[in-house]
């Protein structure tokens, strides 16, 4: 295999995590190879949309607000080298039923555990009653057995723009990008290296990683079996005469819990202007699709029935039309949490996924850890924390 061909390591998918990776790996002196199916960022996977909640206490575990608290310093770090604006700090909300019984990304308590975890971590917070989340918030109708709390250093993160930059300094590290390839097979060799199959070539590397998100399951079927793919819709509303309450300035990201369902909705300022909207989704799990197939379309009934469920009576300053919706993919484990690990049948692969719905906020981080286990052997902030749980051998060919 020609000196072009081959690399110290290799990185399959250039989204969120895999555009961390590539750009710690190159900035370590590594000498990497990345491949994409698309063109990122793109509209296919995980990662698209314009905006990312990002807090640091986080409910989802309190392992987790480690990943949080490192990736804000990383986004200010690239924010400076690249001169560019990645993190946006609003200011978040978390809100929830006072009995706390609330579920958010599939964990109970979420308004509780956001709690500990800024206790435990000494984050910047306000805890706020019914009345005074109505008077400093008049945006949302909170019922009087609902409170919330409030991170000053949560905000969004524009995720197009987080991947590009790091793609930008990948390559400027010395990194190679190669895009629209699809990697369709990966072998161990005699020499114990991997070789990477794709419709243009073959590529050998040490050590890879793989970040490919809703399609790591086509790649190591049999090692991810419990993992499904499921389809998420954004939605945009008018803010109309009210968007003065929803800029920016006056409107942080919000994470709205339910107490009387498993359910619940979260959204953004209007980063657009009064012509853009402000993003809202709820989250749907029913149903698992294939990421090559994914229905694009959603039907104006859809979107009325969210607004009629879920907005109306919550946020009564906004109203249907719909200016405009997406659709995006979570990859999910049953308990919701991360997936990363070294495969057991293949050492020298470490593959990063899923994420659960809540993986960008974390992303820096992870790929900043995942490339110093590949360049080190091990990393500051410990992975093992995410172990892959379920595991029958086989590669593709
Ligand atoms: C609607 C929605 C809202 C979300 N909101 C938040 C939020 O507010 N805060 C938050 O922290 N997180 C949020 N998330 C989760 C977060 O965005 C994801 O966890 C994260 O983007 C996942 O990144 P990834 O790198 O795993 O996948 P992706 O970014 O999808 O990247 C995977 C990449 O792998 C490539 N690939 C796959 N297979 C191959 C192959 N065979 N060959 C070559 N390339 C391949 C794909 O083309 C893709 O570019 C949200 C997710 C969605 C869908």
């Amino acid at each position: 295999m020609s000196k072009e061909s081959s690399y110290d390591a290799l990185v399959i998918g250039l989204g969120a995590m895999g555009s961390a990776t590539l750009y710690h790996l190159a900035k370590a002196g590594i000498r990497v190879l990345g491949i994409d199916q698309f063109a990122p960022p793109h509209p296919h996977g995980s990662s698209h949309g314009e905006t990312r909640i990002t807090r640091l206490a986080i409910g989802e575990g309190e392992r987790y607000t480690p990943f949080a608290l490192r990736s804000h310093e990383l986004w200010r770090d690239l924010e400076t080298e690249h001169n560019t604006k990645l993190l946006f700090p609003v200011g978040g909300l978390v809100i929830g039923d006072n009995s706390r019984r609330g579920f958010f990304h599939n964990k109970p308590d979420f308004l509780g555990t956001t709690i500990a975890a800024a206790q435990k971590h000494g984050i910047r917070h306000d805890i706020l009653s019914s009345q005074e989340l109505r008077k400093r918030f008049p945006q949302f109708n909170v019922a009087p057995n609902e409170s919330a709390y409030f991170e000053y250093e949560a905000g969004y993160l524009n995720p197009e723009e987080c991947i590009r930059t790091q793609l930008h300094g990948a390559q400027k590290h010395g990194a190679t990008i190669k895009t629209n390839q699809r990697v369709s097979g990966i072998r161990q060799t005699p020499l114990g290296t991997i070789e990477v199959i794709t419709d243009e070539g073959t590529y050998s590397a040490e050590q890879i990683v793989v970040t490919a998100g809703p399609w790591i399951q086509k790649l190591f079927p049999d090692t991810f079996p419990a993992l499904r793919v499921t389809r998420q819709t954004l939605h945009w509303f008018p803010t109309g005469r009210h968007h003065a309450l929803f800029t920016p300035e006056r409107c942080p990201v919000f994470i709205w819990s339910f107490s009387d369902r498993e359910d619940g909705i979260y959204g953004f300022p209007a980063v657009d202007g009064p012509r853009g909207g402000i993003k809202l989704a709820s989250e749907r799990y029913e149903s698992s699709v294939d990421p090559d197939h994914v229905d694009r379309i959603v039907p104006e009934l859809a979107t009325t029935t969210f607004f009629n469920d879920y907005i109306k009576d919550r946020m009564p300053h906004l109203s249907l039309p719909c200016i405009r919706h997406t659709t995006c993919l979570y990859t999910v484990t049953p308990n919701s949490d991360f997936v990363i690990g070294r495969l057991p049948h293949l050492p020298q692969c470490l593959a990063i996924s899923a994420c659960s719905g809540h993986g960008f906020k974390h992303s820096a981080a992870v790929g900043e850890a995942a490339a110093q286990v590949i360049a080190k052997g091990s990393s500051v902030l410990p992975l093992d924390a995410f172990p892959i749980p379920f595991h029958r051998p086989s590669t593709i060919t």
